[in-house]
């Protein structure tokens, strides 16, 4: 668990999250941050990428920690998202790590404002029978961030309209998975809509494959 990790192994897991992403092909650029819940200097809150810095330039000394109510500390700027890493925070005892990307399918679906209905099973793999789109706000807003506590009520990812996507876990190995996976997802619905809407899964349909995956503990797509 992140959260259980000593300051200086969590701002390399940080930095290697953000690295992953990008070698991953979820992520170009500078774009998309990276947090994780723990302790800086004996204050509760959540470490989080720097704005403005390439990831492989990004030291594990670079990453800011910041408290819950938002205060940072340190000689850089947290990324231009922290509120709506704090507010997953705030709001969700399971989130130990956010990870925030522009990939290219999920983007491809969120500049429609779609999120990923129940076309594949896997899509419960976020924990509900869909993957929902947060309306469009600026960028670093509270607006914004709003929009993302509502997307992820009881889910673990969604996708954010004209945007990107936002993915989390109970650890950043767990939050980069399943960002891996939305935009696996995301990729088969853009080529399923490319020779029409794909029917989808009932809600009985997709509440047998949440109860197993409630079962069997976090999926992994693997099938026994
Ligand atoms: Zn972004």
């Amino acid at each position: 668990m992140s959260a259980d990790m000593g300051e200086q192994a969590l701002r390399s897991a940080i930095v290697a999250t953000a690295l992953a992403m990008n070698a991953l092909g979820i992520n170009r650029g500078k774009s998309g941050n990276v947090s994780a819940r723990g302790v800086s200097d004996g204050f509760d809150g959540f470490l989080v990428t720097p704005t403005g810095l390439p990831y492989d330039a990004t030291a594990p000394e670079d990453i800011v920690p910041m408290t819950l109510d938002g205060q940072a500390r340190g000689a850089r700027l947290p990324s231009s998202e922290w509120r709506f890493h704090r507010d997953i925070y705030r709001s969700r005892a399971d989130a130990n790590a956010v990870v925030h990307t522009h990939a290219p399918f999920a983007t491809t679906l969120a500049c429609h404002s779609r999120g990923i209905p129940a076309f594949h099973y896997m899509v419960a793999v976020a924990g509900g029978r869909d993957i929902r789109c947060a309306p469009y706000a600026t960028f670093g807003t509270q607006a914004l961030s709003d929009h993302v506590v509502a997307a992820l009520d009881g889910r673990r990812a969604c996708l954010l309209a004209h945007h990107g996507m936002i993915a989390i876990g109970a650890s950043l190995p767990e939050a980069l998975a399943l960002a891996v996976e939305v935009e696996t997802l995301a990729e088969i619905y853009w080529r399923a809509l490319s020779i029409g809407e794909p029917p989808l899964l009932t809600d009985a349909e997709m509440a047998v494959v949440l109860e197993k995956f409630a079962t069997y503990g976090q999926p992994r797509g693997i099938e026994e």
